[in-house]
């Protein structure tokens, strides 16, 4: 048994990578294995389980592995960087599964690499079963993501503020092609490499645009029907990707890269977790203005593909990008109606779950509320228990409410507009388990100092999100205080 490699990356696209080794780990111990993803991947779990500590800790590499450091640039909160790429991650190939589908199999935390400038390419323990948690969570609520295959501790520490065990996470991901791989071979002035890019993501991801009139353009329109959709969906859940910069944001429309994340609780648009975003770049309510951002960049980059004539390039790209707030509007009033149990689509419905959100923000300290809650309705929990208020009974839902006025005010606006079956298909669409920032610091504090179930039972609740497991449910309890999640960790 072995990974069934096929290295089309390394072999396809020369230039885009520098070969590398990972470290060595000195005592590896497993602390996670996916199993479920394992035998996704034509793995049988149990040899696995065996081989992981060795294998996916960069000691004794699976036969076929090629690993190599994938260059990319980026514009991180809006300033550019020619050159990022894989600081502490080696590809090690691609394995095509079951049913055709091609995966990147990457080390995470394996040591340093060509592109590391002045960082211990390292990981810690915490933020590796982070990932992990929160690529499970995604993944059981149908969201495009990256998944973790396995976290090994390494049994040598690294040094953040403190001194903490390291570990190394083997990713699973449709591709690790990011809009700043593009911007890296665009910024040199690279067309060759930027046209064989290009070609090799339609191959691998875009198949049908190859026969289209003008592929390239296809292909971006159809990155922003992947990326519009994921971003609505992640406001569906309430998710903050907290760091999306362009090298953060993935081709094949796959959520990537967990760092700062965090789920919303109460309702505000301006939430931010993350301890360097300070300008609330990537607050919660501008996710959709920066998918906008980002893919102007990618624009920037695919421009001489569009057209040979710059002008007429310059014209195909900004008809793309003028469409991108409405298709991602579409896509977001899709996810409400299915969020709010709606029968069919009418034009109002977008206003219709605007009303709701408006309902649900925090008031502000000027509203007299005396509630004690310093913030919104909790997103999850209002949609969950909007299925016991489809019969015009809000004893469930009002109490989330700070002042429930304008929601008692909205309910038969939304009566009216429900689908028979209403209350079946809100529990379907809407979680009653997300990684609540409270549970996850509690199981990564444990695993950190060693007692591993805590994380283990959360994995297995977030992924059943539509299982209701009271102790999961919970807001985070007073005192928790506003919670912030650290990045490059
Ligand atoms: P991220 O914030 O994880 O998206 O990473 C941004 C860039 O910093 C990427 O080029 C990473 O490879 C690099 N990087 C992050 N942490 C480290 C580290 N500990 N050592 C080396 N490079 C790193
Ligand atoms: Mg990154």
């Amino acid at each position: 048994m072995t990974f069934a490699f096929d290295n089309t990356w390394v072999r396809d696209l020369p230039g885009t990578y520098l070969a590398a080794q990972p470290a060595p780990a000195p005592a590896p111990e497993l602390l996670m294995l996916n199993r479920g993803l394992a035998e996704r991947l034509g793995l049988n779990p149990d040899w696995l389980q065996t081989e992981a500590a060795e294998m996916l800790s960069g000691n004794r590499l699976p036969a076929g592995a090629e690993p190599v450091a994938q260059a990319y640039a980026g514009h991180q909160f809006g300033g550019f960087s020619p050159q990022l790429g894989d600081g502490r991650a080696l590809l090690l190939g691609e394995v095509v599964d079951a049913a055709g589908r091609r995966w990147d199999i990457q080390l995470k935390g394996s040591g340093r690499t060509p592109f590391s400038r002045g960082g211990d390419g390292k990981a810690a323990v915490g933020p590796m079963l982070r990932e992990y948690v929160m690529g499970e969570a995604m993944a059981a609520l149908g969201i495009p993501t990256t998944r973790a295959l396995a976290v090994v501790a390494t049994g040598a520490p690294v040094l953040r503020e403190v001194e903490l065990p390291g570990a190394v996470l083997a990713r699973v991901a449709a591709s690790h092609i990011r809009v700043g791989t593009f911007q890296f071979f665009a910024a040199r002035g690279d067309q060759a490499q930027v046209r064989a890019l290009a070609d090799y993501t339609i191959a691998r991801h875009f198949p049908d645009v190859a026969g289209a009139d003008n592929p390239y353009a296809a292909l971006f329109d159809q990155v922003i029907a992947r990326q519009a959709r994921l971003i609505a969906q992640w406001m569906g859940v309430g998710f903050i990707h907290g760091v999306m910069n362009t090298d953060n944001m993935a081709l094949s429309g796959e959520t990537i890269d967990y760092g700062p994340c965090a789920f919303m609780e109460g309702y505000a648009p301006g939430t931010v977790f993350s301890s360097i975003d300070h300008t609330g770049r990537y607050a919660y309510a501008n996710q959709p203005l920066i998918l906008g951002w980002n893919l102007a960049r990618l624009a920037e980059a695919l421009l001489p593909l569009f057209d040979a004539d710059q002008d007429r390039a310059v014209d195909k790209a900004n008809v793309l990008l003028e469409g991108i707030a409405g298709r991602y509007r579409a896509e977001w009033v899709a996810v409400m109606r299915g969020k709010l149990g709606l029968a069919g689509a009418e034009p109002d419905d977008g206003a219709l779950a605007d009303a709701l959100l408006a309902a649900m923000a925090d008031p502000g300290p000027s509203s007299g509320s005396s509630s004690g809650l310093g913030q919104g309705a909790d997103w999850t929990l209002t949609f969950r228990r909007l299925a016991g208020a489809v019969g015009g009974d809000a004893t469930g839902i009002a109490p989330l409410f700070a002042d429930a006025t304008a929601l008692r005010a909205w309910l038969p606006r939304w009566q009216a507009r429900l689908a028979p079956d209403a209350a079946t298909r809100i529990r379907a669409a809407n979680p009653a388990v997300i990684p609540r920032n409270h549970k996850v610091e509690e199981a990564l504090a444990a695993a950190t100092a060693g007692d591993l179930a805590p994380v283990k039972a959360l994995v297995q609740a977030v992924s059943q999100p539509f299982e209701e497991r009271e102790s999961y449910m919970l807001p985070a309890p007073q005192g928790f205080g506003p919670h912030v999640t650290f990045c490059g960790t």
